[in-house]
């Protein structure tokens, strides 16, 4: 029996923008545990609304608070419950939020903390991402160099840290004011 194929299947990969939270959504606070401490980046839910129309919106963060006992996996998801409902008042949406709650000195290593890609890994299976076709846009080294682990573009803000933990010897792609000049840089070629 002869099988003939004769249609195509084309599987469409999404294209998605890849936020680090704290100092760049989020003002960065030294070790962030509760929704008291939630300062917005002013531009940013207009910066997210903008990118909800054309890209998928996830939020990869570390938040070794966890490891480190100075709050539960709990109180990072109420903050990042918080943030949602803060954004969706302004018309803006996460898609998802990713976190990794470990710390290698304080519970042991993992495959999820940046700059590893566990995170954008499990993602891209759950939004059927093309990495390619993805953004990671940071305000530290470190994500920076977790885009390039994973063959993203990488733009770094000047908000949070701006860079300056020089954690890592990576240059990005793109720098870029804050979060919404990033996604108007992105959004001029995408
Ligand atoms: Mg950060
Ligand atoms: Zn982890």
């Amino acid at each position: 029996m002869l099988c003939l194929r004769l249609w195509k299947v084309n599987v469409v990969k999404n294209k998605a923008v890849f936020l680090d939270r704290d100092g760049v959504i989020i003002h960065e606070k030294h070790h962030l545990r509760e929704i008291a401490q939630v300062e917005f980046i002013s531009s940013a839910a207009a910066a997210i609304k903008k990118l909800n129309s054309k890209f998928i919106v996830i939020v990869i963060s570390n938040q070794a608070v966890v490891a480190r006992k100075l709050c539960t996996e709990q109180d990072v998801k109420k903050v990042n419950q918080f943030i949602q409902t803060e954004l969706e008042k302004q018309g803006a949406k996460i898609d998802a939020f990713y976190f990794c709650p470990h710390h290698p000195k304080f519970s042991g290593d993992c495959e999820c903390r940046k700059p590893k890609i566990g995170m954008l890994v499990q993602a891209k299976k759950d939004f059927n991402l093309n990495f390619a076709n993805t953004f990671f846009v940071g305000d530290k080294t470190v994500d920076i160099q977790t885009g390039k682990n994973a063959g993203c573009k990488t733009i770094l803000v000047k908000t949070g840290y701006a860079g300056s933990d020089k954690e890592f010897n990576v240059q990005p792609d793109i720098t870029a004011e804050d979060i919404l000049d990033a996604v108007e840089k992105i959004l001029k070629t995408n």
